[in-house]
């Protein structure tokens, strides 16, 4: 009898050593996230990234010996990673003195930096992500350039789906995805749930990629964008799945991009002529009482409590009723009721090329979509610049596009643009353009962020 309490002194001593340690967990998860978010904020709302390609064979003509192509290679690259936040490109005209010209942004990638290393950078958005800010991470370029595969990697041929054989040579969408289900692994189960949906936006029409009919044949079926009564961008009827997993996830793109419209210029075949936004919207529950009382100020609250509402899929429900220790005497079922969804959204975008019409040696159909794209473009240039200059009108409304991204390129939103520089010579004056794009958006300063505080999920009291 003695031993049994002995033991069970000791099994007291270890529950409260254990729920010490617990507590101090917690306390330090939340510095850490505190700490997180001021990095992200100290960093601005809009980051430039700029990633030069290798020179590929397709970039110098052919009929060179390998010997020949090498000496060339040396003097055809013009754009390079200085360092890892400078880009030097040697502008050179016939009959002209080439003049250097350097341009900064928050990280600069040369040609032999993998994807690792890329998602490395990006990865820390997803963590602001799950912490209430919405993300959104967009290639911009010139076809051929990199942008497909820095967000999904190399594409296999004649199919418009990517390889996910090789992990390592795996883009930002998948490795994004992955993190995410990552991030959520580590909360309580149940506290957070994923929807997916894949859209291209081609002549300014926005395509959803993911629409059944009844027979669950996927087809392009197009959509709108509206603004709802709260402000925000809206596609009604857009298709939104439910995926539990990355590689689910990774499954419906692959169907998506099969749709893809695509369009071979001389610049590249099969370049892309649509801009695809892949969007994940992460839904959790916070409890109604908590979240009285946890946003910062009252004008949040109000903005926010606007945003949520009531309904939960049926997976939520069907998780609810199972999970009996969580909600087992009326008290804690009332409590369940007053449960409350915040959502958050990560786009994930590969925009279309950014060449200029004369460079591809586009007509007809061809060039009306190139028309678009530029349109687009720039509608998107306008956007940032008007948010840099903290106009009180942002024209998010120019273009479907940039209406479609309203609420991950504006406000507490947090933008990572990475730009895709393909080295050469002969891309010189599209990749000055690109660098031109990002700089005019690297000035764009929004002022402190604020986030939708998520309160922390309660503890025993
Ligand atoms: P874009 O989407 O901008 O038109 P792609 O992503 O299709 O360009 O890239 C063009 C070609 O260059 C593809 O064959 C791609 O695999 C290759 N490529 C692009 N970036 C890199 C890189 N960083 N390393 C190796 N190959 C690359
Ligand atoms: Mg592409």
């Amino acid at each position: 009898n003695s031993f049994l309490l002995v033991f069970q002194i000791k099994a007291f001593d270890l529950e409260q050593s254990l729920q010490e340690v617990t507590e101090k967990y917690e306390k330090e998860k939340q510095k850490r996230r505190a700490l997180h978010n001021s990095l992200v904020e100290l960093r601005g709302n809009i980051r430039v990234h700029c990633r030069i390609r290798p020179l590929l064979p397709f970039d110098t003509a052919a009929g060179h010996s390998i010997s020949q192509e090498r000496q060339r290679n040396v003097s055809e690259k013009v754009a390079h990673a200085v360092d890892d936040e400078t880009v030097l490109v040697k502008c050179s005209r016939p009959g002209h003195a080439s003049i250097n010209k350097t341009f900064q942004f928050e990280r600069v990638y040369s040609a032999s930096e993998s994807q690792d290393t890329v998602f490395a950078d990006v990865a820390p958005l997803l963590t602001s992500l799950l912490d209430g800010y919405n993300v959104c991470i967009m290639a911009y370029g010139q076809t051929g350039s990199g942008k497909t595969y820095t967000m999904l990697g190399p594409q296999l041929e004649e199919n418009f789906a990517f390889s996910t054989e090789d992990e390592s040579e795996l883009g930002i969408i998948p490795r994004a995805a992955q993190e995410v289900f990552r991030l959520i692994s580590e909360k309580p189960p149940g506290s957070y749930w994923v929807e997916v949906s894949v859209v291209e936006v081609y002549n300014n029409e926005i395509f959803d990629l993911l629409a059944k009919d009844s027979f669950g044949k996927v087809f392009g079926v197009k959509r709108d964008v509206v603004t709802n009564r709260e402000g925000k961008s809206d596609v009604p009827l857009l298709m939104h799945e439910t995926v539990e997993n990355a590689s689910e996830f990774l499954h419906l793109v692959n169907k998506g991009l099969q749709l893809r419209v695509r369009h071979p210029t001389l610049v590249h075949a099969h370049s892309s002529r649509s801009h695809l936004v892949v969007t994940l919207t992460i839904t959790t529950i916070v409890s109604a009482d908590n979240f009285g009382i946890s946003w910062e100020d009252e004008q949040m609250s109000q903005r926010l409590n606007k945003e949520v509402s009531c309904t939960f899929p049926q997976k939520m429900r069907d998780n609810k009723s199972t999970s009996s220790s969580r909600a087992s005497s009326p008290a804690q079922l009332e409590a369940t009721e007053k449960m409350k969804q915040v959502k958050t959204r990560l786009q994930l975008v590969d925009l279309a090329g950014s060449e200029c019409v004369g460079m591809s040696g586009v007509t007809g159909a061809a060039l009306r979509e190139t028309s678009f794209i530029n349109r687009s473009l720039s509608a998107l240039a306008d956007v940032l610049g008007a948010i840099a200059e903290q106009r009180s009108h942002v024209p998010y409304r120019n273009s479907k596009l940039t209406h479609l991204l309203q609420d991950s390129v504006g406000g507490d939103a947090k933008l990572l643009v990475m730009l895709c520089i393909s080295p050469h010579q002969k891309y010189l004056t599209e990749s000055m353009q690109s660098l031109g794009f990002g700089t005019r958006a690297r000035q764009v300063q929004r002022g402190q962020v604020k986030k939708k505080n998520f309160p922390v999920q309660s503890k025993a009291k």
